[in-house]
């Protein structure tokens, strides 16, 4: 079954199906697909009576996502749902509220059918630090879905639903959506409400959707974007209307090419299937324009001392006192903090608040933090200069295709280079999504396209066109 959110839609509004027999037919795939361990929680009951309460939204004129099954990153809080965000910490907690993005895909008539497993406080490029294991790569089982938001990729991947959403801090929702064969988009910082959403590191966290076609994240971000006013460095600007700016052709777009994008260190056949899809581009009129980013070779280290450095202030709030986890003994208050963090984070989520407060700490602000700081400045001024010659910023996704479960564990620093051509769009604040562009090996490529702030209307239109003409993105794994 390959429903995609579009046919989706116009099946109900036909009334060839309701809502209810959607959701009724994803549940049963979803358990015969649990060895892909791809959701955390799920809420039959819950699911099967927000569909009813859709189709009846529907017959009295909702709109077009009504009825729609999706799923939410367990980073989301849902009110009365469970909300683990991967982690120990987090295994039982209850949120008494809803997040802004969960609270609006309601409101526009979404489904939710289950939460989706991810990294361990979305820290993590293969969906292996999950405190509930890790999740399997459906076009190769052996394989991992990438991360953080492993779950929802895989689950997209696995046709399990239509659609799902994501969050991205340096690379968790392209990443996972190139390894998984998927469309993923994170939107500029500020597009989306952060509100409700577990933080990780606040100047980068953008919460995005994640689809099987560009024209699907068009609808799910039109019901995702807007103000809210309970999220400070939510943007008070209007909304387009997505999906309705998809369909221009084009002629003259100027694709930039980023020098440092296309060289050593990515499987040169990645390269071969971007450099065949960007003849794609050009036949539909697009030219291509060398660009460099210069100072993208220190993105990685850049934002692994920022990243941390909030992390650690973000996760402070995890005592044992407030909410979540707590040791069950304990000497006195000191040892309950140290027994609680120790027992509730896992290794990875350790190491960052150990970078992280290192970084922070009086004698090393300024040689670490403060200049990474500063640096974030110049990539972005690289980002300004690119865009003064190019509409849009073409390149791989992720050095690899998906690689196998374990491979990496052992040695973080090569986990954390797979986020190599992502993690400077998050310091810049950018748009982003990535496509599928072809196979290596039997495994899905993708493609990021970089777009200008704000531009999102413009990608997803970008990407579309390229849906038109290719089917990449519709492929489907096999067995599945
Ligand atoms: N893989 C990166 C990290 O581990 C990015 C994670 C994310 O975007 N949430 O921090």
């Amino acid at each position: 079954m390959t429903l995609t959110i579009t046919k989706i839609a116009e099946d109900l509004a036909a009334g060839r199906c309701s809502s209810r027999e959607i959701v009724d037919d994803l549940l049963a795939r979803i358990k015969a697909h649990s060895a892909l361990n791809a959701f955390i929680s799920m809420d039959e009951d819950a699911a099967r009576q927000g569909a009813e309460d859709a189709d009846r939204m529907r017959r009295a004129g909702g709109g077009v996502l009504a009825g729609v099954p999706i799923a939410h990153k367990d980073i989301f809080c849902t009110s009365g749902v469970k909300t683990t965000c991967g982690s120990r910490m987090l295994a039982d907690f209850v949120p008494p509220y809803d997040a802004t993005v969960v609270e609006k895909m309601r409101a526009a008539g979404c489904v939710m059918v289950g939460k989706t497993n991810m990294d361990e406080f979305a820290m993590g490029s293969s969906n292996e630090t999950s405190f509930f294991g890790p999740v399997r790569n459906p076009w190769d089982p052996d394989r991992v879905p990438g991360g953080s938001s492993g779950g929802s990729a895989a689950a997209v991947a696995a046709r399990l639903v239509p659609g799902a959403t994501g969050t991205d801090t340096g690379g968790s929702i392209r990443q996972p959506a190139a390894f998984c064969g998927i469309t993923g988009l994170k939107p500029s910082y500020g597009r989306v409400s952060r509100y409700g959403l577990v933080a990780f590191a606040s100047s980068l966290d953008q919460a995005g959707p994640l689809a099987q076609s560009a024209a699907d994240c068009a609808h799910l971000l039109s019901a995702m974007a807007g103000f809210d006013a309970r999220d400070a460095t939510s943007l008070d600007v209007p909304v387009p209307d997505y999906a309705a700016s998809l369909g221009k052709d084009l002629k003259g777009l100027r694709i930039g090419i980023v020098k440092e994008h296309f060289a050593q260190g990515v499987e040169p056949a990645i390269l071969e299937v971007l450099r065949e899809a960007l003849r794609e581009y050009e036949r539909q009129g697009a030219v291509l324009v060398d660009v460099s980013l210069p100072n993208s070779a220190h993105a990685v280290p850049c934002y692994y001392v920022l990243a941390p450095a909030e992390a650690s202030s973000n996760l402070a709030r995890y005592d044992g006192v407030r909410y979540g986890f707590r040791a069950a003994e304990y000497k006195d208050l000191e040892d309950m903090y140290k027994k609680t963090r120790s027992e509730g984070f896992g290794p990875e989520v350790k190491r960052r608040i150990m970078i992280g407060t290192y970084a922070l700490s009086a004698g090393y602000y300024d040689a670490y933090y403060v200049k990474a700081l500063k640096l974030r400045r110049l990539i972005a001024d690289d980002f300004a200069r690119a865009f003064e010659r190019c509409d849009v910023l073409a390149g791989p996704a992720s050095p690899s295709t998906a690689f196998a479960l374990g491979a990496k564990n052992t040695d973080p620093v090569s986990m954390y280079l797979n986020d190599i051509f992502t993690i400077p769009v998050n310091l810049a604040g950018l748009p982003a999504l990535s496509m599928p562009a072809g196979f290596v090996g039997g495994l899905p490529v993708g493609m990021q396209l970089i777009g200008r702030y704000l531009d999102e209307a413009h990608l997803l239109n970008v990407a579309h066109r390229f849906q038109e003409a290719t089917d990449w993105h519709a492929r489907v794994p096999a067995g599945i």
